[in-house]
């Protein structure tokens, strides 16, 4: 068989590896889900940790950093010192706020806490300057009312005539010198001072033009206006004094506003980087998890496909196959037939193969039982039973051919005393004698012998006429004379012989196989009545 040169191969190992396969493959899908789930975890981890907080965070330092800008304006603008008390502790408590903010993990916090302290630095110099500026103010403000007392006092004096021209002029110098307190520029201020220098020389000349009383308290209001406006303390130094302070204060404001702005887009460029990086993460995470998407699905499919392979392959080369041997073993047929049986070169063929041996052995032994079944144990030759159905089946053949059958029933005799005299084995071998000298003497195929029981014999003899079976009989007989086998206690002879009965079925008669027997067995009561070793035919 071709069979015998197909590779072997198991469909148990295939659909092992097929579905360890498959295992495999659902284990490395689940892996990569699990992969990616932590990575997005950890996207939206770093979000809630990372990016919103800095966001978050940027917005209140720019809410801060306003109100820190407002509060700056105030303490620069401040016009008493409850006010810049006020606005300087506000900022104060803001840059504590700023500070406090919770930004630690996300900037680059010690960079930031040390412009903070600068911002801080800064908001103490510009309080320092405008404390400063406001007790410059003050004073000033004093020499201001100073000024109008002047003027009152020069008024006092207008009713002279004599210093009229020296009263209108000191009038002047006192507008003029109030004037200073509009000039907002330290370059006006000197100007103005130079001016008021030679304003004040022509003055004198007025003055020294006077004489008497008028001239005493006009000395005397020169004098008090000279210590106001030029004395270490007064009106020109402070004013100037003043002016460099809110120059001071004004570059300092904007230096503060500088480092409060610096600071904020500081906060805000790190949240947009810490958010820009972040998104940048999604975005890989997400064309990743795309990509892993279609990998999956590749992987889901070819699972599928391999599953469904595998559910093709087990129809088709094992069920189906199981379903013909298991057809097969139910009908008792052979397998050699059915090439679908031996299509691989796997177990199922294997499992085939040995059904066919195990149904060839029962086959061989179920004959050998029939066989049995049928054949006397002692002699070998057919038993009753075998002699009973062929007799039935010859007397309905006989009737059918229109034939003539015989039938004749031997009997050994003075078996007993055989038995007794020479043992019962002797006996038993002498039967196998008896009966293979029958089947020996009977030549036609057809013809039968069987042992009939105990020491009884039975012919069948299809087609044999009444004077055939006679003769047939008589040989038999004479056969087992001839073996000579010794019976010294046979009365008889003193050797073997045997009783014949012989019945005839003619032809066209119609009688029953028992009564047919009936008759050979009466026939061989009358031989042993006759003396036996001898044939009847009644
Ligand atoms: P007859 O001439 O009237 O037939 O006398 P007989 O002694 O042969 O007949 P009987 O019926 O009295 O005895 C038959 C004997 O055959 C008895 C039995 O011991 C013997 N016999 C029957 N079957 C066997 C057997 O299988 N082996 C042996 N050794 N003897 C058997
Ligand atoms: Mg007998
Ligand atoms: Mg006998």
């Amino acid at each position: 068989m071709s069979l015998l040169s197909k590779r072997y191969y198991s469909s148990a190992r295939l659909l092992f590896t097929s579905l360890l396969l498959i295992l495999l493959l659902f284990i490395l899908l689940s892996l990569l889900f699990y992969h990616r789930l932590q990575q997005a975890q950890q996207i939206v981890n770093n979000v809630a940790e990372q990016a919103v907080p800095a966001v978050l965070e940027a917005s209140r330092v720019h809410n801060k950093v306003k109100e820190l800008n407002l509060q700056s304006e105030l303490l620069r603008q401040a016009i008493s010192q409850a006010a810049r008390a006020r606005a300087y502790q506000q900022i104060s408590q803001i840059i504590v706020q700023m500070s406090t903010l919770d930004h630690q993990q996300y900037v680059q916090h010690q960079y930031q806490q040390q412009r903070l302290q600068l911002i801080a630095d800064e908001a103490l110099s510009l309080n320092k300057l405008i404390t400063e500026r406001l007790v410059l103010q003050q004073l000033s403000q004093q020499w201001l009312e100073t000024l109008q007392q002047l003027q009152q006092q020069s008024q006092q004096l207008a009713n002279s005539s004599t210093s009229q021209p020296w009263l209108l002029h000191y009038s002047g110098l006192l507008r003029d010198v109030t004037a200073l307190y509009s000039i907002d520029r330290l370059y006006n201020l000197r100007q103005s001072r130079t001016e008021l220098e030679s304003r004040w020389l022509a003055n004198q000349q007025l003055l020294n033009q006077l004489s008497g009383p008028a001239q005493v308290a006009a000395t005397a209001l020169a004098t008090q206006l000279d210590t106001a406006l030029r004395s270490e303390r007064g009106i020109l130094a402070l004013r100037q004094a003043e002016l460099t302070n809110i120059a001071k204060a004004t570059g300092k404001a904007n230096f503060l506003r500088s480092l409060v702005t610096d600071y904020a887009s500081e906060t805000e460029l790190n949240a947009y980087q810490s958010a820009a990086s972040l998104m940048q993460l999604s975005k890989q995470s997400s064309q990743a998890l795309a990509r892993q998407n279609q990998f999956s699905i590749s992987l889901a499919l070819a699972a599928i496909l391999l599953l469904l392979a595998i559910m093709a392959y087990t129809q088709k080369r094992v069920i189906k196959r199981l379903k013909i041997l298991n057809d097969k073993v139910q009908a008792g047929s052979g397998f050699d037939d059915d090439d679908r049986l031996f299509a691989s070169n796997d177990e199922i063929a294997d499992i085939a193969r040995s059904f066919t041996q195990y149904s060839a052995t029962v086959a061989a032994q179920q004959t050998a039982l029939e066989r049995q079944s049928l054949t006397d144990g002692l002699t070998s030759i057919a038993n009753r039973r075998h002699f009973d159905s062929q007799l039935h089946s010859a007397v309905a053949m006989a009737k059918r051919m229109q034939q003539p059958l015989a039938v004749i029933l031997l009997d050994v005799d003075h078996f007993k005393a055989y038995n007794d005299s020479y043992g019962h084995l002797a006996g038993d071998d002498t039967l196998k004698a008896i009966a293979n000298t029958l089947a020996n003497t009977l030549q036609r195929q057809v013809d039968l012998v069987a042992r009939y029981g105990g020491e009884e014999f039975a012919c069948i003899l299809p087609n044999t006429s009444q004077q055939q079976a006679m003769a047939m009989a008589e040989q038999l007989r004479l056969e087992i004379m001839a073996l000579m086998l010794p019976h010294q206690a046979s009365p008889t002879a003193h050797i073997i012989t045997i009783s014949l009965g012989v019945a005839c079925l003619h032809v066209g008669q119609d009688i029953s196989d028992k009564v047919l027997l009936n008759q050979a067995d009466k026939a061989l009561y009358q031989a042993k009545r006759q003396g036996r070793n001898c044939s009847v035919m009644l």
